[in-house]
């Protein structure tokens, strides 16, 4: 039986992120940028004054007070009509482009304005203030044709600003995997009925399809399919539209356990069945090459808590890895154990559990629950806290890897 990191390499063997697609700028936050961009201006596009003031010579206003004739007054928008000579100011606001011949710009603050007859003067006390003063030149923060975003960045709010400044309104940049989620079992049924005897809602659907989502994937339900070969063959054929197909049940030893056949009656090669691991140890992974693309298929354990394991550890890297992301799969701490932990079967473990602490590390405690469709225990837990093979009793201080559902630094 594969280890855990075998059955991953296996996944992501020769897996290349998706190909690069136009995107308009304001559904781009969270993807990765496919390409190197460059700006199409300068930035400032122009000498611009940083405060609210007046443009003037240095030499007018150096050490002794002086009463300056006020040529223009220029807002953020506007563009100078006069070129700034000695002996004169131009009023400018925060933005604005500063007059030619502009060497320094006196905020506001420190001067006072005096309408007279011949127009308006303003009146600056002596200062010390040294050229270029509270001036931002053109070209300061970019050159026109610099490169200022390169391939593999994720784009966040502070890139999005960037690319609007940059003239960048489509971007090519890796789409997000589509995922179809496909519940199957006789006893399921959706969340809005109340079930019949024999019956439960189908709680791995939702929640499949939540953690696709968390990993900024677009998500596709296909509700649920009976344990039925013709019905499960017509759902994963739909199901093969999407980059990655997860289904969650029917991949044991059951009699009903039909996915597995049905699957390779729909052209998906196996990969793997089974891995070493608990919970989660029924799951199978493979992949249908058609119409010149790809899509990758995981049948899921149906118990709820090893269909959120296995999501965790081998799908969530696949979404990041098609979707480009530097970083794979969920962050790894060092954290103390918080009582003791017993490990029943000899399979390495991936138990939810509680971490509190931050980036350098903290405790952890395991969820106790009521057998393994324990639900509500586990909405206690935040990781997955790895307990090696080998080992039965783990006792309080040890140190235990664990792996967080969402990132305390992203
Ligand atoms: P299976 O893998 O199909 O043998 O299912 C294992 C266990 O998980 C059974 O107790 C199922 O009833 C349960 N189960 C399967 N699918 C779901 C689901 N979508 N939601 C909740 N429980 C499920
Ligand atoms: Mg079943």
């Amino acid at each position: 039986m594969l280890t855990v990191e075998e059955a991953l390499a296996q996944i992501l063997a020769d897996v290349d992120p998706l190909a690069g697609q136009f995107t308009p700028l304001e559904e781009s936050l969270g993807r990765v940028l496919a390409v190197d961009l460059s700006s199409d201006i300068d930035s400032p596009p122009h000498d611009k004054s940083m405060v609210d003031g007046y443009a003037v010579k240095i030499a007018d206003v150096n050490q002794h007070p002086v009463s300056l004739p006020v040529n223009e007054e220029i807002t953020a928008g506007q563009v100078p009509t006069r070129e700034l000579t000695a002996g004169t100011s131009s009023r400018v606001m925060t933005g604005a482009p500063v007059p030619a011949g502009a060497e320094a710009v006196v905020m506001v603050e420190e001067t006072e304005l005096e309408e007279t007859e011949s127009g308006p003067l303003v009146r600056i006390p002596g200062q010390q203030i040294s050229p270029g003063a509270n001036i931002l030149l053109q070209g300061t923060s970019i050159r026109r044709g610099d490169q200022v975003l390169t391939a593999g960045t994720r784009i966040r709010p502070l890139e999005i600003g960037l690319l609007a400044e940059i003239g960048q309104a489509s971007i090519c940049c890796i789409p997000v995997p589509r995922v179809a989620v496909l519940s199957t079992g006789n006893e399921l049924v959706p969340a809005s009925e109340v079930p019949a005897a024999g019956q439960i809602r189908n709680s791995n659907g939702p929640m499949l399809s939540a953690q696709a989502r968390r990993c900024q994937a677009e998500v596709v339900s296909l509700g649920i399919g009976r344990d039925d070969q013709a019905e499960l063959e017509e759902l994963i054929q739909a199901g093969l539209d999407a980059d990655i197909l997860v289904l969650s049940g029917g991949v044991s030893a059951g009699v009903l356990d039909l996915v597995p056949a049905a699957l390779a009656a729909q052209g998906v090669n196996e990969v793997f069945h089974k891995v070493e691991l608990k919970p989660g140890k029924p799951l199978w992974y493979g992949r249908a090459d058609h119409d010149g693309r790809r899509s990758h298929v995981f049948g899921l354990p149906g118990n709820p808590v090893s269909s959120l394991v296995c999501f965790e550890l081998f799908v969530r890297p696949l979404v990041d890895r098609l979707a480009g992301r530097a970083s794979i799969g969920m962050r790894c701490r060092q954290a103390q154990l918080q009582g003791h932990f017993r490990q029943r079967g000899n399979r390495p473990t991936f138990h939810p559990a509680c971490y509190e602490g931050g980036k350098q590390g903290g405790t952890v405690e395991p969820v106790r629950w009521q057998g393994s469709a324990d639900q509500r225990a586990l909405t206690t837990a935040n990781c997955l806290a790895y307990f090696s093979a080998g080992q039965q009793e783990f006792s309080p201080g040890t140190a235990v890897p664990v792996y967080l559902f969402e990132a305390l630094d992203d």
